[in-house]
């Protein structure tokens, strides 16, 4: 059947409460307390960075030949779990609404990027000009 999905679904905040039960276990970290310590949210954010530099590193591994396009694709889908665990433990710090703070974001996006890509269409952005005098 086309578009059938045998697994159930599962909601972003329940991944995100998970991630950060998870983190409670398996870090060094006070998941207990209201308010989270600076210490927790710095050893949260280094550790987002470092995974964000695996990712990078896989993808330079496979640019220099050391490792195969379909070896980095699958180091990369790993990689890229990592950082979504990071980004869904500060997003419980924050007790951010992710939804909505998306939606927010990408409404704002919208009307920056719609209103930019008018400007490419009618050739005036900067930086798009095309080299030896092209639309002004
Ligand atoms: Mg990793």
């Amino acid at each position: 059947m086309s578009g059938f999905n045998p697994l159930p679904a599962v909601e972003l905040n329940d991944i995100i409460q998970q991630c950060w039960e998870d983190s409670g276990k398996w870090f060094p970290v006070n998941t207990s307390t209201e308010v989270a310590s600076d210490e927790h949210i710095t050893f949260l954010m280094l550790a987002l960075g470092g995974e964000t530099g695996e990712a990078q590193n896989v993808w330079k591994k496979y640019l220099r030949g050391s490792i195969t396009r379909e070896e980095a694709l699958e180091k990369l889908d790993e990689e890229l779990i990592d950082v979504f665990i990071y980004l869904c433990n500060l997003f419980k710090i924050r007790n951010m609404r992710v939804g909505e703070a998306y939606a927010a974001k990408r409404e704002f996006n919208q009307q920056r990027f719609d209103r930019s890509a008018d400007r490419h269409v009618s050739g005036t952005a900067a930086g798009l000009r095309t080299p030896g005098g092209g639309p002004q």
